[in-house]
C-alpha cells in the first residue's frame, strides 16, 4: 500500500473576508473564505448586501429578455 498518495491534513488559519480568523483542517497551507459564520446575515441577523454587482438584477433582466425572444 502507498503513503505518499494522499496530501498531508493539517490544521489552518482560515482567513475571512469580514477579518474573522478560525482553525480548520485541510491540505492547503492558507484557506481565504468570503463569508464565514461571524458575518454571514443568517448569524449576524443583519442585512448585508452580498450581490454588490447586481448579478441577480442582471440574471433577471437577461432571463426575461431571453425569455422574450423564444418564439415558438
Ligand atoms: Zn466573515
Amino acid at each position: 500500500m502507498k503513503s505518499d498518495t494522499h496530501p498531508t491534513y493539517h490544521k489552518v488559519t482560515a482567513v475571512c473576508a469580514c477579518g474573522n480568523e478560525f482553525e480548520l483542517g485541510s491540505v492547503l497551507s492558507e484557506v481565504r473564505v468570503e463569508i464565514c459564520s461571524a458575518c454571514h446575515p443568517f448569524f449576524t441577523g443583519k442585512q448585508k448586501l452580498i450581490d454588490t454587482a447586481g448579478r441577480i438584477e442582471k440574471f433577471k433582466k437577461k432571463y426575461a429578455g431571453y425569455q422574450g425572444s423564444k418564439k415558438k
